[in-house]
C-alpha cells in the first residue's frame, strides 16, 4: 500500500514534537506508515516522553536495527515490534532481531518484543513458520493484523474459512503469546477509541488509513484534539471507509 501512497513524506521536528499535548496521553506510539529508525531524532523524543511518565512504542522494519541498538536500549523505550509479515529476503531483518533479544538479555533491559505479522493470500503459508520462528528466538509476542488495502480492498485478503483455519494452527503453538485481530469490526473500532494519529506535519486524523485518504480533523496545536476526536468517534459510523474497515 506504501507504494501507492501519495502522501508527502517528512521527519516530524523534535521542538514540534515538544508541543504536542503529551501528558494528557498513556502512551506514544512512533509508527504509522514511516519507518521511526530512519528518523535521527526519534530516541531524543522516546526520553522527552519517558520523561514526562508516559510509556513508548515504535514499530520498525528492523533493517537498521543493528545501527541504533545502543540508542533504543538507552532511551529507556518500553516496547518494540518488528514488521515482518514474510521469512523471503529477510535474512538480515532476522539476524537483526536475534541479536536484539541477546542484547536485552545481557543488558538485563525489560524492554518488551513483538514481533508484528499482516495476513494476507500471499503469505498464509508463511504465518506459521514466523510465529515458530519468533518462540525460538525468544521474542515475546507476536499481533496480528489482517491487510486492510485501501487501494484495492478486495486484494488477498482472507476468506474466513482460511483465517479460521490458521488461528486454529496458531492456537496450538505453546509458550509464544499470539494475539489475534478482533472478531468482530465494530464501530467505534478499537484503534480510535484508544488512539489519536499525529502526522509528521502535525495534522490530526483518526487513523493512518484515514489519514491517507486525505481524511483530516484538523491541525494538532488549533482547537482541542480531544474534542475533535470525540466528534468524529459520535460520526464514525457513517464513514465511508470506516464502514469497510475490517483491520
Ligand atoms: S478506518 Fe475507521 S474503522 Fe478502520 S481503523 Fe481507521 S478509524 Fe477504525
Amino acid at each position: 500500500m506504501r507504494k501507492n501512497s501519495k502522501r508527502e513524506v517528512g521527519y516530524l521536528s523534535y521542538e514540534d514534537f515538544k508541543k504536542l499535548p503529551l501528558k494528557r496521553f498513556r502512551e506514544i506510539a512512533f509508527h504509522g506508515w514511516g519507518e521511526p529508525l530512519l528518523h535521527p531524532d526519534v530516541f531524543k523524543m522516546v526520553s522527552y516522553a519517558n520523561s514526562l511518565g508516559i510509556k513508548t512504542s515504535l514499530i520498525t522494519n528492523g533493517v537498521l536495527l543493528d545501527k541504533r541498538v545502543d540508542e533504543i536500549f538507552n532511551s529507556n523505550l518500553n516496547s518494540i515490534a518488528f514488521g515482518i509479515f514474510t521469512l523471503k529476503g529477510k535474512q538480515r531483518v532476522i539476524e537483526n532481531v536475534q541479536m536484539f533479544i541477546e542484547e536485552k538479555e545481557k543488558r538485563k533491559s525489560k524492554i518488551e518484543t513483538f514481533v508484528d505479522i499482516t495476513i494476507f493470500k500471499d503469505n498464509l503459508n508463511e504465518v506459521e513458520e514466523i510465529v515458530k520462528l519468533c518462540k525460538e528466538i525468544g521474542v515475546d509476542g507476536v499481533v496480528l493484523h489482517r491487510l486492510f488495502n485501501l487501494h484495492n480492498p478486495s486484494l488477498n485478503t482472507l476468506s474466513k474459512t482460511e483465517e479460521k483455519e490458521l488461528f486454529a494452527k496458531l492456537k496450538d503453538i505453546k509458550g509464544i503469546k499470539v494475539y489475534f485481530p478482533p472478531k468482530k469490526h465494530s464501530i467505534p473500532c478499537v484503534v480510535a477509541k484508544n488512539c489519536i494519529y499525529i502526522t509528521w506535519d502535525c495534522k490530526q486524523s483518526p487513523c493512518c488509513f484515514l489519514c491517507e485518504m486525505g481524511y483530516v480533523l484538523g491541525d494538532a496545536f488549533s482547537g482541542d484534539i480531544f474534542e475533535r476526536h470525540l466528534r468524529f468517534l459520535k460520526e464514525m459510523n457513517e464513514n465511508e471507509i470506516c464502514r469497510r474497515c475490517f483491520w
